[in-house]
C-alpha cells in the first residue's frame, strides 16, 4: 500500500505507442495537490480502473472518441473519496464513481459523478456492478437476444465483461461455452462460474474443441477478442447467429493487418448465407438508458449468489503501465484494478 502522497502523482501520455506501449509511451509527473474552488471539490482516487479500451485512447487511429491528447492525463474510471467539498451536496468522506484518470488526486465539480453507497467492495462499481458488468448486460440481451437452449460462446471468459456475459447467459438458460488462456481460467470458468465447458485458445487443437464442445453450432457469439478466436468461431455460427461486437483485444497492438489473403469476401459471403447478424456497440453512448435496469437486476443476482465476481487488484498507481500491459496479453485473472489509496 502507499502511503499518502504530498503531491499529485499523474500518468501522462508521453508519445503515442506504436504496437505495445513502452516505457516512453508513459510518464510519472509530480504536481501540486489542486485546491478546490468555489462550486469545486478535491478528490482522492483511491481505485483506478484499467481497461482494454485505453489502449485505443492512447492511439491517433480513427476510433469512436478522440484520444487522449499527448501531455494529457490518461483517463480512467475511478473510486475516490471527496478530501474537501465547496460543493453543495458532497461532503468529506463521500466515495463517488467518476472518470478521474491514472492520478492521485482530482478536482470536481459533481459533473459525471456517480455517488457510490452500500457498496460491500466499493471497486465492484468499476466491475460487475459498472461499466463493464453494464456492458456484458446490455450486450448479451440488446444484441445476443438469447432463447433458452441456444448456444453461446464467449472470449476472455474470466475477465469482467466475458465471466458476467457467461454467466447471464445460464441464467438465461443457454448453453455456455468459454474460451480463455489456459488451463486454470478455463478451470475457473466451468468451476467456479458454472459454464458448460471453456476452451484454452492457447492449444494446438483449440478449434477442433472448440467444435468439438458446440456441436449444435454457435447461436450467439460474444465478441470480445477478434483474430485467430474469431476465425475458428465463424464457421461454426448457425442460421440467424447474433454476434455482440464489443472488443478484439487480441488486435489492440496490431500494428498492420495480418498477413494472408484478404479473406473479407469470404467472411461477407458467410455472413450472407447464414443470414448473421453482427453488430458493433459502445456501451453508455447506445444503452445509457437501460442502466438502471441493469444496476437494479445486477445487485439482486449478486445477492443472490447468481452472479459470482474475481478481481485482480494492484497495489500502487506506480504499477500501472505494467499492469496495463500484463492485460492486453492475458496477464490478469480477473478484473484489473488499480489500488491508489486505503
Ligand atoms: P479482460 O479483463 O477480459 O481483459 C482482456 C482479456 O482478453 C485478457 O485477459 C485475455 O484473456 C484476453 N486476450 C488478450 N489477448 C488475447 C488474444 N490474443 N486472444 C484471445 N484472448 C486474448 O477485459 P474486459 O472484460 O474489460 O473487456 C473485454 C472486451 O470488451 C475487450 O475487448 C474490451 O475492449 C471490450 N469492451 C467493450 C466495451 C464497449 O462498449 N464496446 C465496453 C467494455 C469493454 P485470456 O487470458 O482469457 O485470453
Amino acid at each position: 500500500m502507499t502511503s499518502k502522497p504530498a503531491t499529485n502523482r499523474q500518468w501522462i501520455l508521453n508519445q503515442r505507442p506504436v504496437g505495445e506501449p513502452d516505457k516512453d509511451t508513459l510518464r510519472l509527473v509530480e504536481t501540486a495537490i489542486p485546491t478546490p474552488g468555489p462550486g469545486e471539490m478535491l478528490l482522492r482516487n483511491e481505485y483506478l480502473s484499467l481497461d482494454p479500451y485505453m489502449r485505443g485512447r492512447m492511439s491517433a487511429a480513427e476510433s469512436y472518441t478522440d484520444p487522449v491528447a499527448v501531455g494529457d492525463v490518461m483517463v480512467g474510471g475511478t473510486v475516490s473519496r471527496v478530501i474537501e467539498s465547496n460543493l453543495d451536496g458532497y461532503v468529506p468522506g463521500d466515495l463517488v464513481l467518476r472518470y478521474s484518470g491514472w492520478q492521485d488526486y482530482a478536482l470536481s465539480n459533481g459533473e459525471m459523478v456517480q455517488r457510490l453507497a452500500g457498496l460491500a467492495q466499493p471497486s465492484w462499481a468499476l466491475g460487475v456492478l459498472g461499466m463493464p458488468g453494464f456492458t456484458a448486460w446490455a450486450g448479451l440481451t440488446q444484441i445476443g437476444q438469447p432463447k433458452a437452449g441456444e448456444t453461446l460462446v464467449v472470449a476472455a471468459a474470466t475477465g469482467p465483461v466475458g465471466a458476467t456475459v457467461g454467466q447471464i447467459g445460464k441464467i438465461m438458460g443457454l448453453r455456455v461455452v468459454g474460451i480463455a488462456g489456459g488451463p486454470e481460467k478455463c478451470r475457473f470458468a466451468v468451476e467456479e462460474l458454472g459454464f458448460d465447458a471453456c476452451i484454452d485458445h492457447r492449444a494446438e487443437d483449440f478449434a477442433k474443441q472448440l467444435e468439438a464442445a458446440c456441436l449444435d453450432g454457435i447461436d450467439i457469439y460474444y465478441e470480445n477478442v477478434g483474430g485467430k478466436v474469431f476465425q475458428a468461431v465463424l464457421p461454426m455460427l448457425n442460421a440467424h447467429a447474433r454476434v455482440p461486437l464489443c472488443g478484439v483485444v487480441a488486435q489492440y497492438n496490431d500494428t498492420k493487418l495480418p498477413d494472408g489473403p484478404d479473406r473479407s469476401g469470404a467472411l461477407m459471403a458467410r455472413l450472407l448465407a447464414r443470414r448473421i447478424t453482427v453488430r458493433g456497440f459502445i456501451i453508455f453512448e447506445e444503452f445509457a438508458p437501460l442502466y438502471p435496469q441493469f444496476a437494479a437486476q445486477m445487485t439482486e443476482w449478486i445477492s443472490q449468489g447468481k452472479i459470482k465476481y474475481r478481481e485482480q487488484i494492484v497495489d500502487g498507481l506506480e504499477n500501472a503501465p505494467k499492469a496495463f500491459n500484463g492485460l492486453l496479453k492475458g496477464e490478469n485473472f480477473g478484473k484489473l484494478v488499480i489500488r491508489i489509496a486505503d
